[in-house]
């Protein structure tokens, strides 16, 4: 397999022994959605050792203009997209070991997924899970490179834990925070360039070349022609309860951890049982098949409609009701079909 990887060989600052590093390498990639599917799409090109991938949804249509490891096939089916992500990842590079995990990413699973990994790429849709992420990252001296984008505007910027500043640390000073909604729209470019952004960060860490890393948060704007680098070395705080003096990590205390979630800038209400169960998927979709409209099954998931709801049952008993942001709306839906 040597001419596979015979062109990022060639590039210097990678060489043959930093191939051999990226080849020892485990990379956690947090969501599934168009940050995500293309970060793993490189790191799995590049020849990383080993990929996870996490993510809580399934393939719609509206996912596919900029979403680039899915097809209509997948959305016409509602593949969860960490299964289809693994699916089509593997065809790229059968080299990697990948995991597609189809699951909610909270303090517990975030604790759990964080063994033996070498590298967090952010691309979470949401702010809550980027700050679990940012505890756990500390917590366990991970670095990790958060990335957002909304309309035509992006940013990103790499944490390395002992050295940078955390999120935390520049959540009062930084406008990062209102990102994450995708009632604005977005444009693919504007994904692509975070990814390239993030992802050229992720070889320099790989290949341990830290002495490239670029220590300054990006920001730009590609319709408005704009490009902001922002030194924020200085904003590091010693009193910082994620990455300061005497850490307390609150993002990770699993009481603050809600089971009900309303899903940012969608008409989707998210349910989480209170302890983990499997369910039988085929005997739901049979109750279901005569009281609801347009049931869907697959070995991951049952969908529904019932009335303005949609509602999307996972096989750990989590779902998604779609047509509503009215938590106790949301709750009693669930519990009349499913509790
Ligand atoms: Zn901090």
């Amino acid at each position: 397999m040597s001419e596979r990887y015979s062109r990022q060989e060639l590039f210097v600052p990678i060489g043959k022994e930093g191939q051999e590093k990226i080849r020892q390498k485990h990379v956690l990639v947090i969501g599934a959605g168009a940050l995500g599917t293309g970060s793993a799409e490189s790191l799995v090109r590049m020849g990383v050792g080993k990929l996870t991938i996490v993510d809580r949804d399934y393939v719609e249509w509206s996912n596919l203009q900029r979403q680039q490891l899915y097809d209509e096939e997948d959305a016409k089916q509602r593949v969860p997209k960490a299964i289809a992500a693994h699916k089509r990842l593997s065809q790229l590079n059968s080299e990697v070991e990948i995991h597609g995990l189809v699951q909610d990413v909270s303090a517990t699973e975030a604790e759990q997924l964080i063994r033996d990994v070498d590298l967090i790429m952010d691309a979470t849709d949401n702010f809550d899970t980027r700050m679990i992420l940012n505890d756990v990252a500390q917590k366990y001296n991970i670095p990790w490179i958060y990335g957002a984008c909304v309309g035509s505007y992006g940013l990103s910027y790499s944490i390395i834990p002992g050295k940078t500043p955390c999120l935390n640390c520049l959540l009062e000073t930084v406008p990062i925070g209102g990102l994450t909604c995708d009632t604005a729209g977005i444009i693919s470019p504007a994904v692509q360039m975070v990814v390239a952004y993030q992802i050229t960060e992720a070889l320099k860490i790989l290949v341990e070349d830290d002495c490239s890393l670029r220590n300054q948060l990006i920001s730009f704007d590609l319709w408005k022609n704009q490009h902001t680098s922002i030194i924020v070395d200085q904003l590091k705080k010693q009193s910082c309860p994620s990455c300061g003096d005497h850490p307390t990590y609150p993002y990770l205390e699993h009481q603050s951890q809600s089971k009900v979630a309303v899903l940012c800038g969608r008409d989707t209400v998210q349910i989480r049982p209170s302890h983990r169960i499997t369910v039988d998927l085929e005997n739901v979709a049979n109750l279901l098949s005569k009281q609801a409209d347009s049931v869907v099954r697959n070995p991951y998931l049952v969908s529904f409609k019932m009335g303005d709801f949609r509602l999307v049952l996972f096989k750990d008993g989590r779902a998604l009701i779609h047509g509503t942001k009215n938590i106790e709306e949301a709750k009693s839906f669930y519990y009349r079909y499913l509790g």
